[in-house]
């Protein structure tokens, strides 16, 4: 039976897969997918096994992102999130109840703690802060209620590294989960899971997207029944990732090892460059021999020291000025895109904290964060310096 026009214009055939595999993974942007007979759809709605019945769930380009990261990150299997603080969530929420205790480093990303802070207002979970640099610290800090430990591996903007295998083999031996924020230094420079980490968390909107075009996140997990816990709860969250952001951060990805190698090139070269410099009385990069991470660092990353830099100006108030001075950076946040940024975090990522706070956090009203793009070293070079000079 021929239909009306009315419907064949909405019912036009889906062709069916080229006989060619497709060299880049298409992107499914469909939101439902239609089987043969009810019993195909029932079985597609039961896990994130199988197939794929409805992209709120799962979806097969976001599966093909999520298998990418598990390969990287050498996991069992990986979630994909709308956003970095999505997987945070979804992590958090499927993990914690009522009561629990969590461990947290003190050098934490903002939306981290605010996060916990919430979870702390709203459901009575504990949390202590620790160095990251310490087991004994951590050792005293557990408690028989603590399930979780929470670390980055360089911290942002001071690039305090933490001692990720020590403190996950303490974790572990008390039976506390250990997730590491692995965003500043992407899988490339380091797979918390082979330093004893259970989960990996990435804002990929930063480095593995790479071109501040895309909001996205994911959560690496070595034990496949705690992926399924997570994923449960991040449906009922509403926080599995879109096609298209996926798409977007597959693309990125095939880039990530290029990109990265430059802006750490980048980043070594600007902060050997800013510690001779008489305008600036402090750098912070845990590359440099003198900053107090970098021994850790040394044992902890491989194949580079990360693509931001952070660094104090020499005179009081100045920071304001400096960043309008710039022509090529861009005073932007994020970090990890193609086009090179700087921010002052005092007023900007970290405008939340009390001077008491940002003490702690080592961030100074002085200071000011640059996050390398891919633009070439010494034009960024000639451009930070000329806003020195001219202060
Ligand atoms: C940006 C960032 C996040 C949050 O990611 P969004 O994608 O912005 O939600 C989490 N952790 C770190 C270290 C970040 O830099």
């Amino acid at each position: 039976m021929t239909h009306h026009r009315e419907t064949r214009a909405v019912r036009m055939p889906v062709p069916e897969p080229p006989r060619g595999t497709p060299v880049a993974v298409p992107l499914y942007q469909s939101a439902i997918f239609g089987f043969a007979d009810p019993e195909s759809l029932a079985g597609a709605m039961n896990g994130p096994e199988g197939d794929f019945a409805y992209s709120g769930y799962a979806n097969p380009t976001v599966r093909a992102l999520e298998d990418a990261l598990t390969g990287l990150e050498g996991g069992a299997a990986t979630l994909a999130t709308s956003s970095g603080m999505a997987a945070t969530s979804a992590v958090l929420h499927s993990r914690l109840r009522a009561g629990d205790h969590v461990v947290a480093q003190r050098a934490l990303y903002g939306g981290t703690f605010a996060a916990l802070r919430d979870l702390t207002d709203s459901w009575g979970v504990e949390v202590t802060y620790v160095g990251g640099d310490d087991p004994a610290e951590l050792r005293n800090a557990l408690r028989p209620e603590t399930r979780l430990l929470w670390l980055e591996t360089i911290a942002n903007p001071t690039g305090f590294v933490a001692d990720l295998p020590a403190l996950a083999a303490e974790a572990t031996a008390a039976g506390v989960t250990t997730v590491v924020d692995n965003t500043f230094a992407t899988p490339l420079l380091c797979r918390p899971l082979e330093h004893g980490a259970d989960i990996v968390v990435h804002s990929a909107t930063k480095y593995l997207g790479g071109h501040h075009d895309v909001v996205g996140g994911l959560a690496v997990f070595a034990d496949p029944d705690e992926y399924r816990r997570t994923w449960v709860r991040a449906i009922g969250l509403g926080v599995v990732a879109d096609p298209f952001a996926a798409w977007l951060l597959l693309r990125g990805l095939k880039t990530l090892p290029l990109r990265v190698t430059r802006q750490c090139a980048s980043a070594a070269l600007l902060a050997e460059r800013l510690a001779g410099h008489p305008a600036v009385a402090a750098v912070h990069y845990p590359g440099l021999p003198g900053h107090g991470s970098h021994q850790r660092a040394r044992r902890v990353l491989d194949g580079g020291y990360g693509g931001t830099v952070a660094f104090d100006l020499a005179v009081p108030g100045a920071a304001h000025d400096f960043l309008k001075r710039l022509e090529l950076v861009l005073n932007a946040g994020s970090l990890g895109g193609t086009e090179t940024v700087a921010m002052h975090p005092a007023t900007t990522s970290h405008r939340h904290l009390d001077a008491e706070s940002l003490r702690a956090a080592g961030v100074g009203r002085e200071q000011v964060r640059v996050a390398l793009g891919i633009e070439h070293p010494e034009d960024l070079w000639a451009d930070v310096e000329q806003a020195l000079r001219a202060g």
